[in-house]
């Protein structure tokens, strides 16, 4: 069977082609003499699976793209705390380069702007790192999220140096603030320097899936930032990435997201796919023209705005049913697919209307293929409170999907691994809170 998803991306390419809207960024002569008609999409499942149609494997600097990840680095080197206290999280609704920040503290107001971004790249790596040691880290960092060793663009540096005075005037500000409290100069040629990496929209589609997996990448299997940091990232990328077109790309698209003036941009859906396109022409607001396109078809065609989510919750309860009768009776609830708290809170519903006479209830976990942790307290709290009121509670789980199902004080479960097996006292093991035998 030829695979799916390339003919799909070759078709959405194609249907995008035609439009020469939007010129390629301006202010360095290197960005405008880009070859504007480049056209690349590609997607990175969390598996590592890559699908590409077009120009995928061409080279182009990362730009604003590194943002979003320097930003996970330094948070991940120095901590949530350091790092708010100098970059806000609200959306500006202004340009990339707007020069403006808080007015009582000087903080710029998000990391995804200019000011922001700045301030972040003097905040990655450990703290008194030498300038050239700073950039060293971003670089490896970068290469991390995308699996492969990158390098930089000098030619793209040199001459994005020679025209950074509005950058400069940003830093200067900043240092004005004591938001920044080196040499801006240095700092702008960092942060330059790391806006000049060369990606491929094959590795920025990695890069993507990188975040939306939690922070390990699919292919290396390392875990370059930890969890909480991917949450902040996604969020601000979410309400951020694309500037002063971000509520309409926070409706109409739905992915948490970021541009930058090469051309690139990248999707990352939690749990899913990261995505990314290139095509070098801008809009007014510095995103690429195409790629805005691409992404609104993506997004509808395949259902990956994160506000739509599958009605999972009611189909947690499989089915509630009695077998035998009498005092041997046995209560089933049949569970199945991924239970969060939504899901919990039906089986709370379901246990609630037992009668006191069955006595003996099984939570039929067979099919069930993971349980979160807040969904794994309520599971338990629901076995503690039925033991409570006399029953005898039975955790079908052959395949061990509940970790430590240890009821709270004075709960009780036996642990079995098929229903039949609820009568053969040898095959339980029973776990126990405090204030119960086991
Ligand atoms: N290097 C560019 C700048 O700082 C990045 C801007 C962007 O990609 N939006 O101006």
């Amino acid at each position: 069977m030829r695979p799916i998803i390339p003919d799909y991306l070759a078709e959405a390419l194609r249907d995008v082609e035609p439009d020469t809207s939007g010129e390629p960024a301006g202010y360095i002569p290197e960005l405008a003499a880009a070859n504007p008609e480049r056209l690349g999409a590609a997607f990175a499942m969390i598996d590592g699976e890559v699908y590409g149609a077009g120009d995928i494997d061409t080279e182009f600097t990362i730009q604003s793209i590194s943002k979003p990840f320097v930003y996970a680095l330094a948070l991940s080197d120095r901590g949530f705390d350091p790092v708010l206290a100098k970059v806000g999280v609200e959306p500006s609704g202004e340009a990339f380069n707007e020069i403006s920040l808080e007015s009582d503290t000087g903080r710029p107001l998000n990391p995804m702007i200019n000011a922001g971004a700045i301030t972040v790249h003097s905040l990655a790596g450990t703290e008194g790192l030498k300038p050239r040691e700073r950039v060293e880290r971003v670089l490896h960092g970068l290469s991390a999220f995308a699996g492969r060793r990158l390098k930089m663009d000098e030619a793209v540096c040199v001459s994005e140096m020679e025209h950074a005075h509005r950058n400069l005037a940003i830093a200067h500000m900043l240092r004005n603030h004591n938001v920044l409290t080196e040499d801006p100069r240095v700092i702008v040629d960092g942060y330059t320097r790391q806006c000049s990496v060369l990606v491929t929209t094959r590795d920025l589609a990695m890069m993507a899936a990188t975040l939306a997996n939690r922070g390990k990448n699919p292919l290396s299997g390392e875990q370059v930032v930890p969890e909480p940091v991917v949450r902040q990232v996604l969020s601000v990328m979410f309400s951020c990435g694309m500037y002063d077109a971000a509520g309409d790309w926070a409706t109409q698209v739905g992915i948490p997201a970021k541009s930058g003036v090469a051309g690139g941009l990248i999707g990352a859906l939690p749990g899913q796919i990261g995505m990314a396109t290139f095509s070098p022409r801008l809009d007014g607001h510095g995103n690429s023209v195409r790629g805005v396109s691409l992404f609104e078809r993506f997004s509808s065609d395949m259902g990956l705005h994160v506000m739509e989510v599958p009605a999972a919750a009611r189909a947690v309860v499989r089915s509630h049913h009695v077998v035998g009768s009498g005092p041997n009776a046995l209560r089933v609830l049949q569970l199945q697919g991924g239970i969060g708290f939504a899901g919990a809170e039906r089986v709370v519903q379901e246990a609630m209307d037992i009668p006191p006479a069955d006595v003996r209830v099984a939570l039929d976990l067979t099919r069930v293929y993971s349980i979160d942790d807040v969904a794994r307290r309520v599971l338990l709290e629901v076995a503690r409170r039925l033991t409570l009121s006399g029953h005898e509670v039975y955790l079908v789980d052959p395949e061990s999907v509940m970790p430590d199902p240890y009821p709270g004080d004075d709960g009780r479960v036996m642990l079995v691994d098929h229903v039949d097996h609820v009568d053969r006292a040898d095959l339980h093991a029973t776990f126990a809170g405090e204030g119960q035998g086991g």
